[in-house]
């Protein structure tokens, strides 16, 4: 293949541009933040399962105490009635006055025993609200944490794509220097070679694979043409002569 030394070197331009667009999208993806995100969005999940259960709780608790304290209510009035009724004097009947006073003490212990149940759903009832406020405030410092992370990686990715842009734009300009012919020889090698289809010969070595040629492929470089496409004879990438190649 031919393509005048400008083209070739328009070439190295187009690889050049071509492997900060590789970098910036390599750094895209590895943002540190993409890791954090995930970590903290996982760590959200399970706080906010645990904050549902916690909210559950505290709601059959809370129904449970107003229960429990309905209950002890509804004693307490049946035990003033029954007062009221003894201390009227209007029950004469030593039967049915001593039956009012078994029933007064049966009362007091069923309200006893109301009281310490609805004293043990306060006491829960505490701990899960408790635990509820403390769910809830490691969810928002946690949320916030996200939504910090979530604006860096946006940040960087915008500064990312900006040097992106830059680089395409470059990049166009190095390509509309470059025939098609040699533009489509370069995307095959290139995706042969991991991202890097040319390289430039500086000082006798290729900077594609880093070796030096030896002195036989470096005599036939030095007398291919100026418009020759060359290959690398160690790697296989397009090899660019430079004014630097040390022929
Ligand atoms: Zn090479």
């Amino acid at each position: 293949m031919k393509a005048d030394p400008t083209a070739q070197s328009a070439l190295l331009d187009l690889q050049a541009q071509d492997s900060v667009l590789a970098q910036l999208q390599h750094r895209k993806n590895s943002l540190p933040e993409h890791a954090q995100i995930a970590d903290l969005q996982a760590k959200a999940n399970d706080l906010d399962g645990a904050r549902i259960e916690a909210d559950t709780e505290v709601s059959d608790l809370t129904r449970a105490q107003k229960k429990a304290d309905a209950e002890v209510e509804q004693v307490k009035t049946r035990r003033a009635r029954d007062e009221e009724r003894l201390n009227s004097g209007a029950i004469s009947n030593p039967k049915d006055l001593e039956s009012l006073q078994h029933e007064l003490v049966a009362l007091e212990r069923r309200i006893s025993t109301l009281e310490d149940d609805e004293l043990e759903v306060m006491e829960k009832l505490e701990e899960a609200q408790t635990r509820l406020t403390a769910l809830e405030s490691d969810l928002t410092a946690i949320n916030e944490d996200l939504a910090q992370a979530v604006d860096a990686r946006d940040a960087a990715i915008v500064v990312l794509d900006e040097q992106a842009a830059a680089a395409q734009a470059d990049r166009a300009q190095a390509a509309a220097g470059v025939p098609d012919e040699l533009i489509a020889l370069y995307d095959k090698v290139r995706a042969q070679y991991g991202g890097l289809g040319a390289a430039a010969l500086r000082a006798r070595r290729c900077e594609g694979c880093r070796l030096e040629l030896n002195g036989a492929d470096l005599r036939d470089i030095a007398a291919a043409p100026e418009d020759d496409v060359l290959r690398c004879p160690e790697c296989g990438r397009i090899l660019v002569r430079t004014a630097e190649s040390g022929l």
